[in-house]
């Protein structure tokens, strides 16, 4: 019987956590391999010692998980190339900015029937429009990738607080119900549906909202305002989604990857908690900044999409469409005060 073999392309904050959900299934089903590759992009710590030979002595990730065991059979690799060649499954968790060199050195270094999962929330834009993560894998690399998204705030799910989370999939189910095994838990349910775009265009376009909420907070404008920009990120999530790829389903914005992660992430995530520091210090501290001293080494996502989004509809001519994508980014750049994410809401959008 084929047992498929697993490794986790991140080492991250949700890629440890992502890596421990994993190494506790491999364990007990049949149809994988106990052992679980971890590639860690290699640092020193601040002790002189790698980061790579603590997971694998104490098998935690003391810098982006700490206190957390992920599982004994979970070996840590700082070769990227050697960490991927023999996997049959692939699970791609880095922040998105850095997937498009990663894709080009697995180029050719890879088994021809690996299949993907994506897990990463973002996009890149070229001349010719914007690419989803899930496709810059598929297209650079030629293999099928289907995406997990998801409320999943990786602290809460690492002491195994109940969420839910959504797989999406293109056509083949049973690789996509392969995936679901592979991360379900009692604490962590996972659903599968069929509309891969929707899904990672949920996981995706979220974050720039978050950005806005996190401005509504650092304005202490209360929650009935929270509330409307969320209300307002969701229609133009929804919007942008169809226009884009017309086969996105109204249904996925209801599953955990649309309204669910909107919502944790607008209360709880790291793009929220950076944007309320930016509006607190009303836009003088750079955002590059905050982030390097509130985060430590973990990555925003929403700043970066809000200014790929933006070079998407001035492609599209769209910005009059979207007023609260276009309004995130001209905030985060400064040419608008944090307080200007309200003032568009004399001009409701008539968005269907
Ligand atoms: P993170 O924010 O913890 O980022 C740090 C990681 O980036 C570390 O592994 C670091 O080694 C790596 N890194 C830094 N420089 C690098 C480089 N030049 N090349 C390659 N890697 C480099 O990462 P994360 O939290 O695991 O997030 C990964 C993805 O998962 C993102 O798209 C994020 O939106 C998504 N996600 C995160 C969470 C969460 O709660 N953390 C939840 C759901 C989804
Ligand atoms: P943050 O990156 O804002 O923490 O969001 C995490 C997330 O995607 C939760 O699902």
């Amino acid at each position: 019987t084929t047992k498929y073999k697993l490794t986790i392309v991140g080492s991250g904050n949700w890629g440890s956590v992502a890596s421990k959900l994993i190494a506790s299934n491999t364990l007990k089903l049949n149809s994988f391999h106990d052992e679980v590759r971890m590639w860690v992009f290699e640092e020193t710590l601040p002790t002189g010692e790698k980061l790579t030979d603590v997971i694998n002595n104490t098998n935690e990730n003391v810098k982006y998980l700490p206190g957390i065991k992920l599982g004994k059979n979970v070996v840590a690799d700082p070769d990227l190339e050697h960490a991927v060649k023999d996997a049959d499954m692939l699970v791609f968790v880095t922040p998105h900015q850095f997937m498009e060199g990663i894709c080009k050195r697995l180029v050719g270094k890879i088994k021809g029937d690996v299949q993907a999962i994506s897990l990463i929330k973002g996009m890149e834009v070229k001349a010719e429009g914007p690419c989803m993560i899930s496709t810059l894998i598929s297209k650079q690399l030629g293999i099928n990738c289907c995406v997990l998204m998801g409320a999943n705030i990786a602290n809460e799910i690492a002491v195994e607080k109940f969420s839910e989370a959504t797989v999406g999939y293109r056509e083949d189910k049973d690789v996509a119900q392969r995936w679901v095994q592979l991360f379900n838990a009692p604490y962590f349910q996972v659903s599968a549906v069929q509309d891969v775009e929707g899904v990672e265009l949920c996981g995706t376009l979220k974050n720039v909202v978050a950005i806005a909420a996190g401005f509504v907070d650092g304005m202490d404008m209360g929650n009935n305002t929270k509330a409307a920009i969320m209300r307002i990120g969701l229609v133009e999530m929804k919007a942008f989604s169809k226009l884009m790829f017309s086969s996105v389903k109204d249904t996925t914005f209801f599953e955990s990857c649309g309204v669910a992660d909107l919502i944790t992430t607008c209360l709880g995530g790291r793009n929220r908690r950076v944007a309320e520091a930016f509006a607190r210090n009303g836009g003088k501290r750079s955002f590059d900044e905050l982030e390097a001293e509130m985060l430590q080494g973990q990555k925003l996502q929403g700043v970066s999409t809000a200014n790929e989004l933006y070079e998407v509809l001035s492609q599209r001519g769209w910005h009059e469409l979207f007023p609260l994508f276009t309004t995130v980014h001209e905030i985060c750049i400064g040419r608008l005060p944090p307080s200007a994410i309200v003032e568009y809401s004399e001009h409701p959008p008539t968005l269907v």
